[in-house]
């Protein structure tokens, strides 16, 4: 997968850390067309929530489909949670690196594992709170959840955290635009790597080595 213009990465975090508005600030500002990003779109067999649309928030499948696809191996990661299953499917990121586009899994440390260890080259990126008090307010402030689930949303915290020391890059969320560019020097960093800049540029570097032309 390396021989792939684009570059995969895994974001993951503790539930509340910023991971989601990280994301979406950094793809509103790279609407630019010459270094394409994309969120990879999961697929489930839970259903839509209001306002969810199949395609854009996720592919929703059956369960039969979903027990299908597993079968086909068409999935470099899966997992089930409670009743449903959740899947990265392989073929359209496979694809959409081919084109150069980046391409970015939102999925917890199982889930990278599990990629990573079909493609290597993938970066995995962990985004961390600033303290424990601090994701507990954003929590909080993000007025989702009862107290009691917001406890539940820590004690899981503890194990995700636990986990760091795995991921290759690691970004403190404590002041939102300076995560934001540091999320945003991981991509370009490794969208300049030699690997990547050799199959881009490959048009380019057997012209400027033309003496003829
Ligand atoms: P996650 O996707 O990791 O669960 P969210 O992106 O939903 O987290 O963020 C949780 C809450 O914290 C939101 O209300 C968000 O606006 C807020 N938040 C995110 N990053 C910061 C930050 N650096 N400073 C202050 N608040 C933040």
């Amino acid at each position: 997968m390396s021989n792939t213009p684009g570059n995969l990465y895994i974001v993951a975090a503790p539930s509340g850390a910023g991971k989601s508005s990280l994301i979406k600030a950094f793809l509103e500002n790279h609407a630019d067309e010459r270094h394409p990003v994309q969120v990879s779109v999961s697929h489930t067999t839970r259903n839509p929530r209001p306002g969810e649309q199949d395609g854009k928030h996720y592919h929703f499948v059956s369960t039969e489909t979903f027990k299908q696809l597993i079968e086909e191996e068409a999935f470099f990661e899966w997992a089930q949670a409670f009743d449903n299953y959740y899947g990265t499917a392989k073929r359209n990121i496979t694809e959409t690196l081919q084109h150069g586009v980046d391409v970015f899994l939102d999925i917890e440390w199982q889930g990278a594992r599990q990629v990573k260890a079909l493609l290597p080259d993938t970066k995995t990126i962990f985004i961390a709170p600033p303290s424990r008090e601090e994701l507990r307010n954003r929590l909080k402030a993000r007025g989702q959840d009862s107290d009691e689930v917001i406890e539940k949303r820590m004690a899981k915290a503890v194990s995700e955290i636990s986990h760091y020391s795995e991921f290759d890059y690691i970004i403190v969320n404590d002041e939102f635009e300076v995560a934001l560019a540091e999320l945003e020097a991981i991509v370009c960093a490794n969208r300049l790597r030699k690997e990547k800049q050799v199959i881009r540029y490959e048009d380019l570097f057997s012209s400027l080595l033309d003496e003829n032309s």
